[in-house]
């Protein structure tokens, strides 16, 4: 196949680096990620200010491009102005830290395959869930089995892979489980400081701790030591509300 690969955390971040390797021993991968981390940036794009494109080496071989913009815009300008032919697949990852709950609203990775998933590309997120240098090399092979079996299966229309591993060596991994998004979220906290002119500032900070739920959950099953697959699409309607909804709007004349 033909697979984009972007990320969150950057084009220099190890994640996306490990990913990359995993994958090009089965498919043509051009990496388009963002110049810096774009953590937490959610579906932003960028349309006040001009997007450069710049090539980027690793291991003095070429490696991809870098984009100074968002997620989002990385896999847009691929798809539209820097492939020559469309992806078959976008990947996204892998990023530092897990995208469990809530956190996919906010998450750049999982809004990167939103994109691809926009743009009629089907797609993967994945995450592992540590923020401090993990071993990626089991999530990549992870992903790369994955990216296979999407090969062979296709996904539904404007559906996304949105996949979350423990950071264990592979042969802790527990198992796979298939499972819906959760309420696990972001529990924010504010730093409250003082700047050297004596004005006050906040930084937000916090973290995601992961929940027991109830049912198949993302984060509960990361919890319990798999990973998680969660199929997501960004659909927002609440249809269980539609009908009530129509009838406070419209209510009915009774008849008689
Ligand atoms: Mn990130």
């Amino acid at each position: 196949m033909r697979l984009l690969l972007t990320n969150d955390d950057g084009i220099y971040a190890k994640g996306i680096e490990v990913l990359y390797e995993q994958l090009r021993r089965d498919h043509e991968v051009l990496v388009v990620a963002p110049e810096t981390e774009q953590s937490a940036v959610g579906h932003a794009i960028t349309l006040m200010d001009p997007l450069r494109v710049k090539p980027v080496n690793r291991n003095r071989a070429f490696f991809g491009y870098a984009v100074n913009g968002t997620p989002a815009d990385c896999v847009k300008l691929a798809i539209k102005e820097l492939m020559e032919e469309r992806p078959d697949l976008v990947v996204s990852g892998i990023n530092l830290g897990a995208n469990v709950g809530i956190n996919v609203i906010y998450s750049g990775t999982v809004s990167a395959a939103t994109e691809g998933t926009v743009l009629g590309v089907p797609a993967i997120a994945i995450s592992i869930n540590s923020i401090r240098s993990p071993d990626f090399e089991p999530a990549a092979m992870f992903a790369r089995s994955l990216a296979r079996k999407v090969a062979a299966n296709g996904l539904p229309l404007r559906t996304l892979l949105n996949v979350n591993v423990p950071a264990v060596p592979a042969g802790e991994i527990k198992g796979v489980r298939v499972t819906r998004q959760g309420v696990t979220r972001f529990v924010e906290r504010f730093e409250r400081r003082v700047d050297p002119r004596d004005s006050v500032y906040y930084w937000q900070c916090g973290s995601t701790p992961l929940l027991e739920e109830d049912g198949d959950t993302d984060g509960s099953a990361l919890a319990a030591g798999y990973i998680s697959i969660t199929p997501i699409h960004y659909d927002l309607t609440n249809y269980a509300f539609l009908e009530p909804l129509r009838e406070w709007v419209f209510p009915r004349v009774k008849s008689r």
